[in-house]
């Protein structure tokens, strides 16, 4: 009997170790809930909610190509070990089939999968082009972006993109019985559960958001991406961070949208694929270097940087109390949706880390409790960006003015009134600058 053992993939479609699976005759399929290890790893509720409405999909998905979905809790990595080798004992199972992940505790773990008894093809699937062949002149791996995305640019050019369809049903649909008794749940937090459920399921966004965005806003990408008040970016992240939908899959749909992309970088055109460059990176900085996820800087000389760490200063930027109204309402909006836009994460990781002067990593770890779309990568590589520890090209000088910004990309105060009801009232000219609110 073949397993597929689903973690970030959570999906049907264009999935390499799922159609392999069940190439072979029987498959069986596994998913392992991990509430210990979430905890470890902060993963917000939002996020464990928006996991188990896809699991609760998948699990639909799968029945109706014949293959029985098992959702077990598991305590943590090592739980999860002893879990795996128990299931595979009780079902028989004779080769595991997964797709890999790239943090260090995961790849770990997979090692430790890999030694054991049972055959273990693990595929890689979380990024456009495969980590570790994107290198500079003597194989190491670029340090800033540029360099790094020109490399990437002469290997995904030449790429193909062709998605894998969905895989041969491998017996009968499953009858809602067979299936599952009840859907399952992991999380109880009734709020988070209903800030998730807001968001389509990946379906719904591969059939309609994903095709609409390249109809009608692509194309405007470059000049409306930095406006919060504007609509004006995919908002896949959270689709992607948990594989709902793959990065191939996109690929496809942006090259036959655009099939000449990839001709002219400093095309306006090219500005949203130059998103999914800087996720890539971030991924393949965490696999060459691991020690990013042991909370290490990116460079070692500002590890020992001289942090204020004021508690009351960051429950005030939690809360979005610290009177920047772009930063409060960037706040607000993260506290009240599970998702912030790009630009107000760059102003407000800014905030915190050169004008309240506090680590980095206590802003990494609230955004990932928060986040719908929490991804170690992109996380981790974002924050270390912003507080100059990363790799920026630009360090420490870099020192976003967040009056200014509120200025230029909010300039009518559309988004701030929107999460600042309090100021609906200040005049423009007024509202851009710090505030005491009033109960
Ligand atoms: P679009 O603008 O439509 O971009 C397309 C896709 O490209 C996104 O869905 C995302 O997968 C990827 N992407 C876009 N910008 C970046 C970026 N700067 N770095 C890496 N990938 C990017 N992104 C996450 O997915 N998870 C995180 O936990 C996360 N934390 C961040 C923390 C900080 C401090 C910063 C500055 C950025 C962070 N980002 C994170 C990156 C970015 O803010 C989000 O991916 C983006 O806002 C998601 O919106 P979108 O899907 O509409 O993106």
């Amino acid at each position: 009997m073949n397993l597929m053992w689903f973690r970030n993939d959570l999906r049907v479609h264009d999935n390499l170790a799922l159609l392999n699976a069940m190439s072979k005759g029987p498959c069986k399929a596994l998913f392992m809930s991990t509430s210990t290890q979430w905890n470890k790893h902060d993963v917000g509720d939002i996020k464990i909610a928006f996991i188990e409405n896809h699991v609760n999909e998948l699990s639909d998905s799968l029945a109706q190509l014949g293959v029985h979905l098992d959702v077990i809790e598991a305590d943590d990595f090592d739980g999860q070990i002893a879990t795996l080798n128990r299931y595979c004992e009780n079902h028989n199972v004779t080769q595991i089939f997964a797709n890999g992940e790239p943090e260090l505790n995961e790849v770990n773990r997979d090692v430790k999968v890999q030694q054991g008894d049972i055959s273990f093809s693990l595929y890689e699937s979380d990024v456009v082009v495969a980590k570790g062949t994107v290198r500079a002149l003597h194989g190491e791996m670029f340090k800033v972006f540029t360099p790094f995305k020109k490399a990437w640019l002469r290997q995904a050019s030449v790429q193909q993109y062709a998605p894998y369809g969905l895989p041969n049903a491998v017996g009968p649909s499953l009858s809602a019985q067979e299936q599952s008794t009840s859907k399952h749940i992991f999380t109880n937090n009734d709020s988070a559960r209903k800030i998730a459920s807001k968001w389509p399921l990946a379906s719904q966004v591969r059939n309609q958001r994903l095709a609409l965005f390249f109809e009608d806003k692509h194309d405007h990408y470059h000049d409306e991406r930095d406006f919060p008040a504007k609509k004006g970016t995919s908002g896949l992240s959270a689709y992607l961070a948990i594989g709902v939908i793959s990065v191939n899959e996109v690929m496809a749909q942006l090259l036959q949208h655009s099939p000449l992309i990839f001709n002219d970088m400093k095309n306006k055109d090219f500005a949203w694929l130059n998103e999914l460059v800087w996720r890539d990176f971030y991924r393949h900085l965490q696999y060459h270097f691991p020690q990013l996820a042991k909370g290490e800087c990116f460079q070692p000389r500002y590890e020992k940087l001289p942090w204020h760490n004021d508690q009351s200063n960051f429950d005030a930027w939690c809360d979005g109390n610290t009177g920047y109204p772009l930063v409060d309402a960037a706040m607000r909006q993260l506290n009240t949706t599970g998702w912030m836009h790009n630009r107000l994460r760059m102003v407000v990781a800014s905030f915190l880390t050169k004008h309240l002067l506090i680590d980095w990593h206590w802003g990494e770890r609230y955004f990932m409790q928060q986040l719908i779309d929490g991804d170690f990568s992109a996380n981790n590589g974002g924050w270390q960006w912003a507080a100059s520890t990363g790799c920026d090209a630009q360090p420490y000088f870099r020192v976003f003015n967040p009056i200014r910004q509120s200025e230029r990309f909010d300039p009518d105060g559309e988004f701030i009134r929107m999460y600042l009801p309090e100021l609906k009232n200040v005049p423009v000219k007024s509202l851009h600058f710090p505030h005491k609110y009033l109960e």
